[in-house]
Formats: structure tokens, C-alpha cells, sequence
């Protein structure tokens, strides 16, 4: 697959018909046979695909394919630089509308996988890189942007999945990436030559990058002139020479392995995260989009979180599904009519619907980059990420509470199945009289599973760390509240200043710039 990917990418105009991928079933076949390097309990995994563990992952991100054959309109876009309808994941965003139906999307696929689909982090790299590339050429001359373009032409054209590789593993927090003892901390350029360059380092919790069939490698925070090989972009092949992928353990993944179901909770669908080691691996000039251009690292990992920031809207989609498992279970438990039962709902509902607020409000108010990508409302984005860092683990906390005890307590499901054990337990743990006993142990798993569980990953903790840990969208809200602005206003209408009510009338920038932005979004100056 690597050989016949780069030369695909190497030749963009090549005029070879390419059947893309389409549905989810033609993508799980398309990752067999890779030969990839991936680790899990010690042991090399012969083929990802097939083990009980990794499975669910790759259903997951095939609910993405399935979804763009049922519902075209909401999950492909008719992309300008093929001509061709693409799945919305590869799309680069033409309008605002565009980056609302990701959001749009993104929402009903967790509400179908309950859990995250790994597909964000691609699409957002992919529409950071657009601006940014072009943003260096029109500095540096270079053909970043036309190499990247040619690139995602022919993604589009197979319809592959990219994954977003930014984290770095990072060693000591206080210190810059060329400050550090051991200089792979950070991926970095160990060698240049005539054809390309070459990196080492590892990339941490890189959600479904087994599942991927491109990464798309990039700095992870902002450099220095002594950082200058640690500045570099890249596209490289899951199956690429030199790479092994170490296997993230997820809460209770042992479940997945075990025959059943029940007790896994959601046996079909899961996340994915892994370490990437890259060590030594080549990078074809034609797929590198930046080396050495270390000024453009930070405006980089902002516009990407920008992107990414808001697409955590996935959560309110997996929010649904925790919400009606919360009130199927207070049914079952027959407290359903109880006023605080419904105040609960109601509080669930709540906060599941600010975060989906804040994610398209920050969609909506987008602007057009230089580049010609829209880009959502970096101050929207980053008080929905911050949202989501608190909201899940409250909506989790009123799921718990309707679920009650049982849902840690509760026996096996090889209990359940047992002769003679299993008749006590449908005995003993029967809620209303209509509901079965294994529905309501179903459930339960259900709650456990996203609160505490497999699928508690990317609801709680990756609600908490993903696209950046709290302090980074404070220092982001800090950066662009305008207190000097707002502090006028007050001051004008104390009448402690009255002679600048002219000036704050017509002083609408940055931010507050965008929020009484008239008509279209405007093109980014
Ligand atoms: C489930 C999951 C999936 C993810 N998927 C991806 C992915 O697909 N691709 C990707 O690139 N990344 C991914 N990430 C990584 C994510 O962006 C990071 O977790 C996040 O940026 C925080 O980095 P860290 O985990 O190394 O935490 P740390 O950096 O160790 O942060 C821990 C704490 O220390 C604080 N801290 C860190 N540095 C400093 C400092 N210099 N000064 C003061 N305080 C500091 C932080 O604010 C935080 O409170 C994922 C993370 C998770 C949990
Ligand atoms: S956590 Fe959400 S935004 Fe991130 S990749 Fe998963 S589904 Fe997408």
C-alpha cells in the first residue's frame, strides 16, 4: 500500500482511474494486509483488523463511509479542487455553511457510534494546512500550498482517511523542544537529502491512527529560531517504513474480548488512540509542507485547534445517546414521572445543547482566509472546547445518579447465561414488570461504558485533554476578550469618560469585529 500511495500522491495529474473508497465495508478491506507494527499486550498484532479489541474502532470510522452513502447531503461536499462529490472528512471548507454541516455531521455520527470516529482531527489538520501553507509560500516564495493541494486531490480521489498527528510526547514541560535531553522528544528532521527529509520522534494518544491510511505529521506548539528542524509538516503512510504504533489501553478494553456483549456496554463501536514512533522515516519533498519555517508553528496549532476546538460538538451527538440511556433506565426503574427525574433530563439537555450552541455559533461566524478556506470563530471555538472540558463529566455525573448503584455492582453477563445463578439474577434484579431483566442490565452497561469504560475516553477524558487541556482555551479567551474595549463601554455609560462614546461606536475589531460583521463572512485581511 505505501509504494502505490506515494506514487499516486507523487503524480497528481496522472489521469488513472481510482475507485474510491465508498462504503464502510470496502474501507475495513482496504486496511487489511498493511503489515503494520502495532503492539498490545506485548505482542505484535498480525492484522488489526480482526482483533477483538481494535475492531470496534474500525466500525466506528466505517459509520463515516456509510453515513456519506445515506445521507450525501449532510456527510459529502462537492469538492472544487476534484469536481467531484467527496466525503465531507476530505472536503477543504468552501463557506461557512460548509463548516456548520461538519458540526452537523460530527453530531449524528456520535449519535449513531456513541463514541468518537476518529476522523476530526484529519479534517481539521487538512483545512489548517490550506491557510498555512499558503500563508508561508506568499512569505517564503516556496510551493507548500501547491504540494498540499495535490495531496488532498489525491486523498479525495481514493477517499482514504487521514489522521492528525500534533502531540508530541514532550518530556519536560518547561523546556522547548531543542532544550530537551533527549532531542526525540519532539519529532524533529534527523537528516535532509536531494529527495526529501527524514524524522524521528514519537507522537502521543493519536486517536485512530491505525485506522488511518495517511498522517498528516505536524509541530505541536510554538517554536523558536533553535527549533527550526523541529518545524515540519508532513504527509506519510500509516504503513510507511520505520514506523510502530504503540496500542493505547482504554478502561474495561479487556470487555471487548470477551464472548457476549452485554458487559461490554457498546460492543459494537469504540475510540482509538496510539503512540506513533517514527524513527527515521522518509518524507518525499513533494509531501512536505513545511521545513524549517518555524514562525508559522504557532499560527499553525492555532488555527488547527480553531478547527478542532469546535468539533468537539461530536461530544453533544455521544451526549444524546447518554441522556436516552439515562432516561431508558429511570423507565425501567419505573422513577420515569418523577419531577427531579425530569428536572435531570432537563439539566442533561441543557448543557448537551450549549455545547452544540457554542460549536456552530463558532461555524457560523466564520471568515475567509487568504487561501480561500473558511475558518470557524476562534473565540466561539475555544469557549466550546472549554465547555466541553466540564459539561460531559455533569451530564455523566446525572446519568450515574439516574442509574443508580446497580451499574457498578451489577454480576456477568456469564451469571446471566448461568443455569442456575442466571435465574436468580432475572429474579433479583427485574425493575418494572414489561421490561426484561437483560435490557436493564444492557442499559446499565451502557452508562458504564461511556462514564466509566471504553467509551469514557473519548467522552470524559478526552473532553478534558483533546485539542488542548483547559488552560489553553483560557489563555485563548484571554488573548481575544477585549477588556480594554469592554472597560470603555462602562466607563461611557458611568460617565466617566462621556467624550469616547463616538470612538467605542465605531471601535469593532478583532473579535468584536467579527461579531457585527455585516452580510458575508468577511475575506481575512
Ligand atoms: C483521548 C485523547 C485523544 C487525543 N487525540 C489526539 C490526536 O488525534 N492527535 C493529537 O495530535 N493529539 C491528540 N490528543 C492529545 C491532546 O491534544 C493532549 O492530550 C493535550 O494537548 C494535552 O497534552 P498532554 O496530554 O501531553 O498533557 P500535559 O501537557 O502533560 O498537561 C497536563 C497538565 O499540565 C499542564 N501543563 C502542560 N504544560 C504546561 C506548562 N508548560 N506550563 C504549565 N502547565 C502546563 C496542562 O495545562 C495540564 O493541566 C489526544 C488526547 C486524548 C486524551
Ligand atoms: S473526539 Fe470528537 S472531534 Fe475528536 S476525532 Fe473523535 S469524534 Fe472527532
Amino acid at each position: 500500500m505505501a509504494a502505490d500511495q506515494q506514487d499516486a500522491v507523487a503524480a497528481p495529474g496522472a489521469s488513472t482511474e481510482v475507485v474510491p473508497i465508498r462504503t464502510g465495508a470496502e474501507y475495513i478491506e482496504s486496511l487489511r494486509g498493511r503489515n503494520l507494527d502495532v503492539y498490545l499486550f506485548g505482542e505484535r498484532i498480525d492484522e488489526p483488523v480482526d482483533h477483538p479489541i481494535v475492531r470496534p474502532s474500525i466500525n466506528a470510522v466505517a459509520q463515516t463511509y456509510d453515513l456519506a452513502v445515506r445521507n450525501p447531503e449532510l456527510a459529502t461536499a462537492l469538492s472544487p479542487l476534484t469536481g467531484e462529490r467527496v466525503n465531507r472528512f476530505l472536503h477543504v471548507a468552501t463557506s461557512a455553511e460548509d463548516l456548520v454541516r461538519q458540526n452537523k455531521m460530527q453530531r449524528r455520527l456520535g449519535q449513531l457510534t456513541g463514541t468518537c470516529f476518529q476522523r476530526c482531527v484529519g479534517m481539521d489538520a487538512t483545512n489548517a494546512l490550506h491557510s498555512v501553507t499558503f500563508e508561508i509560500d506568499a512569505e517564503h516564495g516556496g510551493e507548500y500550498h501547491d504540494r498540499f493541494k495535490a495531496f488532498v486531490v489525491q486523498i479525495q480521489r481514493h477517499g482514504y482517511v487521514i489522521g492528525g498527528a500534533m502531540t508530541d510526547v514532550k518530556g519536560d514541560r518547561s523546556k522547548a523542544p531543542h532544550a530537551q535531553e533527549d532531542p526525540d522528544l519532539f519529532v524533529h528532521i534527523v537528516r535532509r537529502t536531494a529527495e526529501g527529509v527524514y524524522i524521528s520522534g514519537a507522537k502521543a494518544h493519536q486517536t485512530g491512527c491505525i485506522n488511518a491510511h495517511w498522517l498528516l505529521v505536524m509541530p505541536t506548539m510554538r517554536l523558536g529560531p533553535d527549533d527550526r528542524d523541529y518545524a515540519v509538516v508532513g504527509a506519510i503512510p500509516v504503513d510507511a517504513e520505520g514506523i510502530t504504533y504503540i496500542y493505547g489501553r482504554q478502561s474495561c478494553d479487556l470487555r471487548s474480548m470477551e464472548a457476549g456483549g452485554i458487559d461490554a456496554g457498546n460492543a459494537t463501536y469504540s475510540g482509538q488512540e496510539a503512540m506513533i514512533v517514527f524513527d527515521n522515516v522518509f518524507i518525499p519533498n513533494e509531501l512536505v509542507f513545511m521545513d524549517g519555517e518555524f514562525e508559522f508553528a504557532a499560527m499553525l496549532v492555532e488555527r488547527f485547534t480553531c478547527y478542532h476546538r469546535r468539533s468537539y460538538v461530536c461530544k453533544s451527538g455521544v451526549g444524546d445517546v447518554l441522556i436516552g440511556a439515562a432516561a431508558t433506565i429511570a423507565d425501567y426503574n419505573g422513577v420515569e414521572k418523577a419531577s427531579h427525574i425530569r428536572d435531570k433530563l432537563v439539566e442533561m439537555t441543557h448543557l448537551n445543547e450549549t455545547i452544540y450552541s457554542t460549536g456552530i455559533a463558532s461555524s457560523y461566524q466564520a471568515q475567509k482566509m487568504q487561501s480561500g478556506v473558511y475558518m470557524n470563530d476562534d473565540m466561539i471555538a475555544n469557549v466550546c472546547k472549554h465547555h466541553v472540558t466540564k459539561m460531559p463529566y455533569e451530564i455523566g455525573r446525572l446519568a450515574q445518579d439516574l442509574a443508580g448503584g446497580l451499574m457498578v455492582t451489577l454480576p456477568s453477563q456469564q451469571e446471566l447465561d448461568h443455569p442456575k445463578i442466571g435465574k436468580i439474577i432475572r429474579k433479583y434484579l427485574k425493575g418494572r414488570k414489561e421490561i426484561a431483566t437483560e435490557d436493564r442490565m444492557r442499559i446499565l452497561r451502557l452508562i458504564e461504558n461511556m462514564t466509566l469504560g471504553r467509551n469514557a475516553v473519548g467522552y470524559l477524558t478526552e473532553s478534558m485533554h483533546g485539542a488542548g487541556s483547559p488552560q489553553a482555551q483560557r489563555v485563548q479567551i484571554a488573548r481575544q476578550m477585549q477588556t480594554e474595549f469592554k472597560k470603555k463601554l462602562a466607563r461611557t455609560l458611568a460617565g466617566i469618560a462621556p467624550d469616547s462614546a463616538e470612538e467605542i461606536s465605531v471601535e469593532l475589531s478583532e473579535y468584536m469585529g467579527r461579531v457585527f460583521q455585516a452580510g458575508e463572512p468577511d475575506d481575512k485581511p
